[in-house]
Order: C-alpha cells, then structure tokens, then sequence
C-alpha cells in the first residue's frame, strides 16, 4: 500500500469511527458511498440535481417523514439511500449496519452471527439476517464480473461434514487475479462445462486436473492444460516456458476450508453458495486497504435484495 493510499484509508477509517455513534454522519457515509455524485432515484435512475429534493425530517412519528428521505420529480416516488439494496427495510440503525460492514471488511477470516451478535449489541437472530444479507451483498455485480482471461485455472473440492455427503465446489481462478466460485450439484460434464462458459473467456488458457469432465467442454477453449495428480505430477513445465498448474486454484480451496473450519463450522449446503462468494469477495479483494474493501462492497449492495424468509426457507440453488 502506497502512502495515499494508506491515507486515504486512514480518513475512510476516521470517518467511520465517528459515524458509529452518529446515525446522521453513518447515512451521510452510506450516501456518498452510493452516490460519489448526488442522489440518483432508485426507482427511475433520475440523477437531476433539480428535480430531486430532500424531505426535511418531521418528528419519529410514524406518519412524519423519515430522515434521509429524498422525493424524485420525475416519477414521483420517495426513497432513502438503502432503497434497492440489501439494506432495504432493515429496521437495523444505519450505524450499526456500518459497524458490522467493517467488522466483515477488516478482518481476514470470515466472522460467525455469534460474534456480530455481541460487537455490535444486536440479537443472534437479527445478527445472523444481517450476515446473509452482507454476503448476499458480495455477490459479484453483474458489471463487475468481466470473463477471466489469461491462464485461468479450474479445480473442484467437496466441502461438508465428513459423515454426510459433501457438496461439490468449482473455482474458477485467474492466476495472479480474481477467482469466481460456484456450488454445483455434482461433479459432471453439463455442470462443469456450464461453470467454465459462465465467466471464462473462450481466448484463456485453462488448466485443470486429469478429471475426464473437463475434457470434452474444454474443445471449445484456446488451449487446455491438465496435471495429473494421481501420478503427483502438480507443476509442468511447458516447452514455452509457462507452467501447468492447479496450484492457485487449490491454495482458493485450502483458504476457503480454513475460514469454514475456523469461523463458520457448520455450513448447510442451501447457504454455501453465499459463504463461496464471501470468500471469492475477501480473495478478490485482497490487496486492497480495508476502506476501499468496504466502499466497493457498499455499492455492491446496489440492485439487490434478500428477505428473511429467502434465507430461512431456502431453495436449493444447485
Ligand atoms: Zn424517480
């Protein structure tokens, strides 16, 4: 990290600290997060300065208006910075909301509803919701999930309980760049091929195991490598100089089962996919101080939503 960068971090830090006792500084923080240049309306994407207006706050009653509410001219619809986010009609203070978001920015493993649960003086119940909808949060943007190029390496894992049958995991990693994780309903052609097209450009070079899954989708890429791990080959190196390998792919997993042993324990296989993706988030990331970390994934919150009853009563998503 360069010196600007670290004071750059250092103000985002400062700013933070003083917003978590501060409900009107912690929506200001959110708001210039979301909005770098000035409130655009959720419901129609209007960002006239001139035809947006903010509501002054009358009262806590329920009738009056809220804080933070602007009004859209142009279609005439109210909204308040968590309007079309994760955050959405969360009764949670937007302080506290900040508080876990950095919790889950700074630190390098992952954290269980238990400890959000007692840092932030929420109950487990609400604390755990807040966790899903964080993670939910990291979820790649659609804008921001361009194809990997390069040499991108693919690996799968089962990860699960020893005694019961594990669920199988592919990552999809750039070497010396971002990975993209996805939890599949079994190890086949069909699914590893539909993971390979989801966001691997056809022009990467692709390296994988000798899993003779790969081998019929992988026709349709520039090149496909394999190491043969059975005859513990992990390196190759090829005649031009580049190396075959699995090795970032599986540093990925072997960091992904750590933060599941050390932080979450057990995962059920509904709520995987979402403890995939904060880790992917955390991976890609990873050289970024923790103030950028958080401002990119306040504004990932954009466009989604989840309820409780989504994470309560999950559908198998594999
Ligand atoms: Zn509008």
């Amino acid at each position: 990290m360069n010196t600007s960068q670290m004071k750059a971090d250092e103000s985002v830090l400062t700013e933070l600290a003083q917003a978590y006792g501060d409900e009107a500084k912690a929506r200001e923080l959110l708001e210039s997060w979301r909005w770098p240049n000035g409130p655009v309306c959720p419901h129609c994407s209007n960002a006239g300065e001139k035809t947006i207006s903010k509501l002054a706050a009358q009262g806590t009653s329920r009738r009056g208006v809220r804080k933070g509410v602007y009004f859209c001219g142009a279609c005439r619809q109210q909204f308040t910075v968590t309007v079309g986010t994760v955050l959405e009609r969360s009764h949670v203070p937007l302080s506290k909301w900040l508080m876990a978001l950095s919790l889950f920015c700074s630190s390098k493993k992952s954290l269980s509803a238990n400890q959000i649960h007692r840092m932030i003086g929420v109950t487990y119940k609400t604390a755990w919701f807040m966790c899903h909808r964080i993670r939910f949060g990291m979820t790649p943007q659609r804008w921001a999930e361009a194809k990997l190029k390069g040499t991108v390496e693919v690996d799968e894992t089962f990860v699960g309980p020893k005694t019961k049958s594990k669920t199988p995991v592919v990552a999809r990693v750039e070497r010396q760049g971002l990975a993209r994780v996805k939890v599949i309903a079994s190890v086949t052609q069909k699914n590893l091929g539909a993971a390979l097209c989801e966001c691997v450009s056809k022009e990467a070079v692709v390296n994988t195991d000798e899993h003779p899954s790969y081998k019929n989708p992988l026709k349709h890429w520039k090149a496909h490598q394999t190491v043969n791990h059975s005859r513990r080959e992990y390196q190759r190196r090829n005649p031009d100089g580049s190396k075959a390998s699995t090795n970032t792919a599986e540093s990925f997993f072997s960091l992904l089962k750590r933060a599941i042993i050390g932080a979450w324990h057990h995962i059920s296989r509904e709520h995987l996919p979402r403890y995939a993706n904060e880790f992917a988030f955390r991976w890609n990331t990873r050289h970024d101080p923790d103030g950028k970390r958080l401002e990119s994934l306040a504004r990932w919150f954009e466009g989604k939503r989840l309820t409780y009853r989504q994470v309560s009563q999950p559908l198998c998503v594999c």
